[in-house]
């Protein structure tokens, strides 16, 4: 191996070809007075040195990863590497300007071997690095039109070679579309995504369970076995006391034999190796301030207080978190299939339909009411065109529809004139995207029209199936589409930025694909009104209109 170091004409090569290396030799001043340096924290050069075209870095707290990326950008332009440089992308406009102030200018201020290749620029969000540019950006959208796509200007106008995404899980999925257009006219098209998890199936943690997985593996020096200190916790601390004086202390140990381990000497490995995207877990655990009695400490205050628990999980360990009530389940959704196939004859008795109206097809259950609370579904499947959910509904018998009034209204109003004539009472049925609505379901008796909470529409059809209240066909190719479609859904909490308000609110996860969930929070609507039609002596018939009138105590 030859020694760089020896020759001037090394150290340079190996300064153009390393950013670490280069920041170490540099000496680069960070913030609180320190330097650049990959003492404890070796996982940092592995990652800085990885020039695949998609990284992505799962982080807990404290993993330095935004410094290691924006030192690898300024590396990057100072050298030439790119020629039209890196945008760095954070979540909104705000953070960037905290950014900028708290961290990116003391950076540029405290290093004259940065300072050195910037041009001035006007702005404070954009720095020519010699010929190319850095430029930070807040991918929040600037508009939303009705019925077009969400734009943004800040992220329409700039091209460049590498486009980073920090904090990944605020962004808005529809700008996240957009950036891989930035890159159209570079050779290199780099996208790293950073961010701590939130949810699973979300974000960070959905783009890092495509890559090839990196762990970091620490191997124990008595056993020769591995031990990865976040998948392993908490059976990956140990506690002992050096006399029987002392207080026993947490340590990481080696999970087969016990013996203590050092966390900072960790190995990446891959769980899928040879996928296209390079993937990196860094959990707080394997960083340089990490503290294990500060961990424990975090970790029983978890144990009993279970709010505690997705702070814990996103932060410390690096991993995302859900509790068992903000997402169903695989097995939720199956353990509600009976052993029914899927009805294919006409029906006699009176059923009920929720549609889910979609661009691409139409998403429809059709079943019938089993007692007060339960319900049964007979048919399900996607279909296109109007046409074709009407036919169902004759075949079936539908007497009580509830279809997505959106994003075809005038569509809908045909088709709900043509229902009336046939005596099928259908409502189209919006949710409210204001949250100011405190109830359920407001009820337009004459346009004949339901206007919903939307979060408290998927809370009742979560516990319907939580409760096994409602009951699906037997297992077959549709409903396993179904039963990935309702679990593609997850609750959280999200505070609005202005006001400061905390609302609970149901976002896509998965696919993102949730057309049955929707037709089955429709569903469960269309079953209260059937007994209308069945005479209002019924159990949980329809006795009064209006306000005074909540269908939805049927049911939960
Ligand atoms: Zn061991």
């Amino acid at each position: 191996m030859i020694d760089f170091n020896d020759t001037t004409e090394g150290r340079e090569a190996m300064m153009r070809a390393s950013s670490w290396y280069w920041a170490t030799a540099m000496g680069i001043k960070l913030l609180g007075d320190t330097r650049f340096t990959l003492k404890n924290c070796l996982y940092m050069g592995k990652i800085m040195d990885d020039d695949s075209r998609f990284v992505v870095v799962m982080k807990g707290t404290q993993a330095r990863i935004t410094t290691a990326f924006m030192l690898r950008s300024i590396h990057c332009l100072k050298y030439g590497l790119y020629p039209q440089g890196v945008i760095y992308y954070f979540p909104s406009r705000d953070a960037v300007e905290d950014f900028s102030k708290t961290r990116f200018t003391p950076l540029i201020n405290d290093n004259p071997c940065i300072k050195k290749h910037l041009k001035s620029t006007d702005s404070v969000f954009v720095k020519k690095v010699n010929k190319a540019f850095l430029t930070l950006k807040g991918a929040t959208a600037t508009k939303n039109i009705k019925g077009r796509k969400k734009d943004s200007m800040a992220v329409r106008s700039t091209p460049a070679d590498e486009a980073i995404l920090d904090e990944r899980d605020l962004f808005d999925q529809a700008i996240v579309d957009m950036i891989p257009d930035r890159l159209l006219n570079s050779k290199f098209k780099r996208i790293v995504n950073l961010g701590s998890p939130t949810i699973p199936d979300f974000g960070i943690s959905k783009c890092f369970d495509e890559s090839d997985q990196k762990f970091s593996l620490i191997k124990c020096e008595g056993c020769g076995g591995w031990t990865n200190l976040a998948l392993e916790f908490p059976n990956s601390v140990k506690y002992k006391r050096a006399t029987t004086h002392e207080e026993y202390a947490p340590f990481f140990a080696c999970v087969k034999c016990d013996k203590q381990i050092d966390p900072f000497s960790g190995d990446f490995v891959a769980k899928y190796p040879g996928r296209e995207h390079s993937g990196y877990h860094v959990p707080h655990l394997i960083t340089p301030y990490c503290e294990v009695q500060m961990v424990m400490d975090r970790w029983a205050e978890a144990q009993a207080d279970g709010s505690k628990l997705g702070t814990f999980y996103n932060s410390i360990l690096g991993l995302p978190y859900i509790p068992a009530e903000d997402r169903l389940t695989h097995s939720d959704v199956y353990a509600c299939c009976g052993g029914d196939v899927m009805r294919t004859e006409l029906s006699i008795g009176e059923t009920a339909a929720g549609v889910d109206i979609g661009k691409a097809y139409h998403t429809v259950l059709i079943g019938n009411k089993v007692d007060d609370k339960r319900g049964k579904v007979i048919y399900a499947c996607r279909v296109k065109g109007y046409d074709k959910v009407y036919d169902l509904f004759i075949k079936y018998n539908v007497k009580s529809g509830v279809v997505c009034l959106r994003p075809y209204e005038e569509e809908f109003g045909k088709f709900q004139a043509k229902c009336s004539l046939k005596d099928i009472q259908v409502y189209g049925s919006e949710y409210n995207p204001s949250h100011k609505q405190k109830s359920y379901m407001k009820t337009d008796e004459k346009a004949g029209i339901y206007t919903l909470h939307r979060t408290q529409a998927f809370d009742r059809s979560h516990s319907w199936v939580k409760n096994q209240q409602v009951e699906f066909p037997r297992r077959c190719e549709e409903v396993d589409v179904l039963v990935e479609q309702l679990c593609n859904s997850a609750k959280v909490l999200e505070e609005d930025e202005r006001t400061g308000d905390r609302i609970y609110r149901y976002i896509k996860v998965g696919s993102g694909e949730d057309h049955y969930r929707s037709a089955l929070n429709y569903f469960q609507i269309a079953l209260t009104c059937l007994t209308h039609w069945q005479g209002l002596s019924a159990v949980g018939g329809k006795m009064s209109v209006g306000d005074s009138y909540n269908p939805l105590e049927w049911g939960l």
